[in-house]
């Protein structure tokens, strides 16, 4: 065409676009889900924009929020269509091209190694997808602001644009033409589209029509058919057939032949999913498979991991809502990449089952982005803006739900562990059949342990939960995990605080001199070797009544000790010699150890200085 303008695709996308069209991914089935989740999100667009604005939504079937698929066999054209927001001429160029969502280059290493496309939505560039299926592929589309565009492209780095003046005009919204690989018929199959609608989009919430052929008996005239035996009318049949047919109709009515039922294939729109939202139903009537599969639709993950737990629930009281949270099976590429400046938040907000945003980030603190959920409140207005909804009183207290409803639900992964007894409450555990249970904790805690200790550090009302939940080594623990309150069962009749050492590896702490005699005498030492751990601690300092004591700083107390005082007493001249022989910007003191047994001296840094491991760290970021 030659009003087209030729546009070139961003590296980054030409690249993926690459990998997928030679990928020999067996699963190509999720291009379709990805098209059907984009159609969604349109309309969701739309639907949240009526809410302070009827008239975006025109009149008609404009109005009519849905997503209709249809199959050219003839032509190989798989066509989606939704009455979403639509793109402007600027937004074709700009999402379906030339800007790189950010973590582009991250996907195409990954299925460079991997050729794992599940997580292609995870990543922003679910639509390339079409390529798994498609040789080219058009983007007819009208938004309200501007005119109807195709956008079109056969993947060969460009991608071609051009004011739509010759398909039918859409009103509004997108219609996605995939032109079939040879190979990739079986999308032309109705049965096969129907089982994958119900397979990956389930839990859209706007009707999904297919244009399905139906097979009808329709009445005919007997006289229609060839192997008619009826003589009479066989003349006239045979007239009929190059006449025009309003001619024969007449004739029928007149003489009143004898007709018969022949098959005919009709098309009607036929609806393929149930709108209703799985998070309305009563929990009890909800099985695993399918909160698993919500789940994998909510965190646009095709693979078949469970999540690690699940809270379905509703509140009530002053502020009304129901809400859905799961703890995803791993912990998503870029969760702590920029924690700081991004707030990631994973939940979406609905009012009254009308999508608002899933850029929330007054429902959940920081610290738990990790988790994938929604809230469907009863008590927020509709009718405002984002803006204002941000301010709305409510949301305080929904946060403070969320927040204790997700702790326990964390709590309860540990509870149902079988891993996770204490020996006192071993047998219960035992008798419990649960399997799956099993290490579960441990896999929560290798995925999300460092939330958690961001949490304690940020969240100091529910400090006392986090560190309930936190999981770390020790001298005893024997290479496996342990929390704070089997720490505590296990802590020597006379010992007072709990002991921990930090350290850039557990290979270099567990051979530090400062554990000797906390060894000998029997002391448990808790291993913090995480950098994270430095800053915890500092937030930590006591848990149930016990205080934290790092073995590697001043004032270290183990019990009673008899002899120190005279010891102290016996090296009085020795160790004032030696301070003084030290400069006093190296040392404050030269003290009598009590943490040594074979090792002559140590280096203590003092109680509210940095550890030595913190001024590593604290090296390692400047440097
Ligand atoms: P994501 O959906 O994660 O943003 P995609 O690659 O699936 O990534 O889509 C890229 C962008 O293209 C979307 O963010 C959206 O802006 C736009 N888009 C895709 N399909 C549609 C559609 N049917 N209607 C409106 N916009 C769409
Ligand atoms: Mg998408």
């Amino acid at each position: 065409r030659n009003t087209a303008e030729k546009f070139e695709f961003q590296a980054e996308v030409s690249r993926l676009m690459d990998i997928i069209i030679n990928s020999l991914y067996s699963n190509k089935d999720i291009f379709l889900r990805e098209l059907i989740s984009n159609a969604s999100d349109a309309l969701d667009k739309i639907r949240f924009l009526s809410l302070t604005d009827k008239e975006v939504l025109g009149e008609g079937d404009n109005a009519k929020l849905d997503i209709q698929i249809k199959l050219d066999k003839e032509k190989k054209i798989l066509s989606i269509r939704d009455r979403g927001i639509g793109m402007t001429k600027e937004d074709l160029i700009k999402n379906l091209g030339t800007i790189a969502k950010s973590g582009t280059s991250a996907f195409v290493e990954k299925m460079q190694t991997s050729g794992d496309l599940n997580l292609i939505g995870q990543f922003g560039v679910g639509f390339y997808s079409v390529y798994l299926v498609a040789d080219y592929v058009e983007v007819i589309s009208k938004h309200n602001e501007d005119k109807q565009y195709v956008w079109e492209s056969k993947a060969d780095g460009a991608f071609a644009i051009s004011e739509d003046t010759w398909n039918e005009p859409l009103g509004r919204g997108t219609e996605i033409r995939l032109h079939l690989r040879e190979e990739a018929g079986e999308y032309l199959e109705e049965s096969k589209l129907k089982d994958l609608v119900k397979k990956y989009s389930e839990f859209i919430n706007f009707p999904i029509y297919l244009w399905a052929s139906k097979e009808v008996d329709v009445e005919v005239p007997a006289e229609e058919d060839e192997s008619s035996d009826e003589d009479e009318t066989s003349a006239e049949s045979s007239s009929s057939d190059d006449g025009d047919s309003e001619k024969s109709e007449d004739e029928d009515a007149e003489e009143k032949p004898k007709t018969k039922k022949i098959k005919e294939t009709t098309y009607e729109w036929e609806l393929l999913n149930d709108v209703k939202a799985i998070w309305l139903r009563n929990p009890k009537e909800v099985t695993e498979e399918e909160y698993t599969k919500f789940y994998h639709s909510l965190a646009k993950d095709l693979g078949d991991e469970k999540p690690l737990a699940w809270s379905h629930f509703t509140a009530e009281g002053d502020v009304e809502f129901k809400a859905g949270l799961f703890v995803p099976p791993k912990a998503p590429h870029d969760l702590y990449e920029s924690y700081y400046n991004t707030n990631k938040a994973n939940l979406k907000l609905y009012v009254r089952r009308v999508f608002i945003s899933d850029e929330f980030d007054e429902l959940l603190p920081k610290y738990l982005n990790f988790l994938m959920g929604l809230v469907d409140s009863d008590t927020l207005p509709l009718n405002v803006s984002r803006e204002m909804l941000q301010q709305h009183s409510s949301l305080k207290t929904i946060k403070k739900k969320l927040i204790r409803k997700a702790l326990d639900m964390i709590r309860k992964i540990a509870d149902e562990d079988p891993d996770e007894a204490n020996d006192k409450d071993k047998k219960d555990v035992e008798n419990s059949s649960d399997d799956e249970k099993k290490g579960q904790y441990a896999k929560f805690w290798n995925e999300f342990g460092k939330s958690i200790k961001l949490g304690i550090i940020e969240d100091s009302v529910n400090r006392n939960r986090l560190a309930k939940l936190l999981r770390f080594e020790t001298t005893k623990s024997d290479g496996k995990l342990t929390s704070l309150d089997q720490y505590i069962s296990r802590m020597k009749s006379g010992q007072k605080d709990i002991f921990y050492i930090t350290g850039p590896n557990k290979e270099q702490v567990e051979k530090s001199p400062f554990l000797e005699r906390l060894k000998k005498k029997g002391y448990e030492v808790i291993y913090f070797t995480d950098p994270v751990d430095e800053y915890l601690m500092q937030y930590l300092m006591d848990y149930e009544d016990q205080k934290f004591q790092n073995v590697s700083k001043e004032g270290l107390k183990l019990g009673k000790d008899s002899k120190a005082k005279e010891l102290k007493e016996s090296f009085k001249e020795l160790t004032k010699w030696w301070k003084g022989a030290l400069a006093s910007e190296n040392v404050d003191d030269v003290k009598i150890s009590n943490r040594l047994a074979d090792t002559p001296c140590v280096v203590v840094t003092s109680k509210y200085g940095w550890s030595a491991n913190m001024e590593r760290i604290m090296q390692a970021q400047t440097l």
